[in-house]
């Protein structure tokens, strides 16, 4: 049996499936309570995860996910904000 290589494994917030952490995309609220996509994975704050899929990112967009995931509130203005950020992280 061959030996895995121990990989981080993260719950996309979308669709519940698990993935390794470098194939999904953070977003953080900073301690600024800033909400903000993290394509880096390592600004400060509470993260959590999605596929790189619209889906996935609309998924956990609605309803309150996110606000669960995060333990804050989030505002339509803020989502926008996460789409745009998300549109330009894509190209
Ligand atoms: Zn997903």
């Amino acid at each position: 049996m061959a030996r895995k290589k121990k990989i981080p494994v993260r719950t996309c917030l979308g669709c519940q499936e698990k993935q390794s952490k470098r194939e999904l995309v953070r977003i953080v609220r900073t301690p600024e309570s800033e909400i903000k996509l993290d394509p880096t994975g390592k600004a400060n704050g509470r993260g959590t995860y999605v596929c790189p899929s619209e889906d996935c990112l609309e998924k956990a967009l609605k309803k309150d996910k996110l606000k669960k995931a995060l333990n804050t509130g989030v505002s339509e203005e803020e989502k926008e904000k996460i789409r745009t950020e998300w549109d330009q992280f894509q190209k």
